[in-house]
């Protein structure tokens, strides 16, 4: 089964996110756990945390059909020490914050490596960091995204992702969210059935489908391979309502958080509704 849903809006607070699912019919999403444009939040409180748990149950979403995304300073690969540790204490708070709602994951970009060292050496700052907060926190799975390559992000390499969960401490805590915009700029074609089987094929080589805990779904605006990260909504991008079909109907990414980070939110309830009717039975 799809859980299909999108990356919602926390505004009010974190308690607010599960009630804008509902609204657009999502059994799955995606929110920010705090201001993902400020280093420090106040803590989450016990009155927040269990109206967030109220929420999410009205919803009758699972919490584990829920991907919260860090804040998009945290750059675990940062060349600078001083840098690198603060981006790994933000980490280890939305750990915890994710840990204190209930949630079982964390989505992260991996980082960058700002043309000031080498892509091995920002690959390790990466997987180093990765393993100081697997062993600083609890029950939280550090699901690493793949990024569309732009500017020094790391991530557009399936290698990069093979190599962090490979190197990490604890295997059974990391995961992989597939987004298809970034896939399919960063290089691997998915526009039809043989291209997506081929590179889905290497997915499953380099990285794993047991380790893909999430996806995003969404169209892209940049040709393949151009390395932009650039969202489209659902269908009318250069990847095409084929690729989503085909997705939709894999076997291979059941019971998993599918989110839309697509351009447009006045349509991602029709957005949802349409990828469910892709669904053959
Ligand atoms: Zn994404
Ligand atoms: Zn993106």
């Amino acid at each position: 089964m799809k859980f299909i849903g999108a990356h919602v809006s926390a505004s009010g607070g974190v308690f607010n996110a599960p009630l804008n699912a509902t609204k657009i019919g999502a059994k799955a999403f995606a929110l920010f756990t705090k201001n993902q444009r400020q280093w420090v939040a106040k803590p989450l409180d016990e009155e927040i945390i269990s109206k967030f748990k109220a929420n999410l149950e009205l919803s009758e979403i699972l919490p584990k059909h829920v991907l919260p995304h860090d804040s998009y300073l945290i750059n675990l690969g940062h060349p600078e020490v001083e840098k690198r540790e603060k981006s790994l204490n933000a980490f280890i708070d939305e750990l915890q914050r994710c840990d204190q709602l209930g949630l079982d994951k964390l989505n992260f970009h991996p980082g960058s490596h700002l043309k000031q060292i080498s892509e091995e050496q920002c690959l390790e700052f990466i997987s180093n960091s990765m393993n100081e907060a697997l062993r600083k926190t609890k029950n939280v799975k550090l699901v690493i995204e793949n990024t569309a390559g732009q500017g020094s992000n790391l991530g557009y390499k399936l290698e990069h992702l093979g190599y962090l969960i490979e190197n990490s401490i604890d295997k059974d805590r990391v995961g992989v969210c597939i987004d298809t915009c970034h896939f399919f700029t960063s290089g691997y074609d998915i526009r039809d059935e043989k291209s997506y089987e081929e590179s889905m094929k290497n997915f499953d080589t380099i990285v794993g489908f047991k380790y893909l805990a999430g996806m995003h779904l969404n169209d892209s605006k940049p040709e393949l391979g151009s390395r932009v990260d650039r969202h489209d909504s659902i269908g009318v991008g250069k990847i095409g309502l084929e690729t989503f079909r085909l997705i939709m109907n894999d076997e291979r990414i059941d019971d998993i958080p599918m989110i839309l980070e697509t351009v447009d939110d006045t349509i991602w309830k029709q957005e949802i509704e349409l990828l469910y009717s892709l669904v053959q039975k």
